[in-house]
């Protein structure tokens, strides 16, 4: 059974991540979205939040589960036996990070490869800081988030994050 991990902040998942996941599982079996927990970034939601929102949203697709790490997705991947992992690029902006660290997780696990997806134009400018920074100022994110998450994201920030 080929499977692939597709790692990231998901802080929150948007329509983004959405469509790169239903793309990786047309290729595919199985899916794992892993939640980074990068002590390095201070997140919106917590970490139980963001694998609950994900799971609500994929969870009549079939084949994705949702799973967790700290550390190095390196380490995450060996102990999952998996030996693809997948990444979204937006633009070519994203590349030349997303080259890097392919490069690196493939010095550190040579038998890792790294698969680049491209999301839809119509979603390649939505990113989770732009998300957040709209939820912040109390805007509505619906046009870019899937329902759970703007339900969410409307029941506990409808008056935005004041500090
Ligand atoms: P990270 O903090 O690891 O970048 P993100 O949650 O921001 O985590 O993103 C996870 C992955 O999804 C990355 O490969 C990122 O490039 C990709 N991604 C994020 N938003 C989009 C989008 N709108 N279209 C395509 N890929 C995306």
């Amino acid at each position: 059974m080929a499977r692939a991990i597709y790692p990231g902040s998901f802080d929150p998942m948007t329509f983004g991540h959405l469509d790169i996941v239903k793309r990786a599982r047309k290729i595919f079996d199985q899916v794992i979205m892993a939640v980074v927990a990068n002590p390095g970034k201070s997140p919106l939601l917590p970490m139980e939040v963001r694998m609950r929102l994900i799971e609500e949203t994929v969870n009549d697709l079939g084949g994705i589960t949702v799973g967790s790490f700290q550390g190095l997705t390196v380490d995450y991947a060996k102990e999952n036996e998996t030996f693809c992992l997948i990444r979204g690029l937006r633009a070519i902006s994203d590349f030349e990070a997303e080259l890097g660290m392919a490069q690196t997780n493939k010095q550190l696990f040579p038998e890792l490869e790294t698969i680049f997806l491209m999301t839809k134009a119509e979603y390649s400018f939505i990113s989770s800081s732009t998300v957040k920074e709209i939820v912040r100022l109390g805007g509505d994110v619906s046009e870019f988030v899937p329902k759970p998450v703007n339900d969410y994201l409307k029941q506990n920030f409808s008056r935005g994050i004041t500090e």
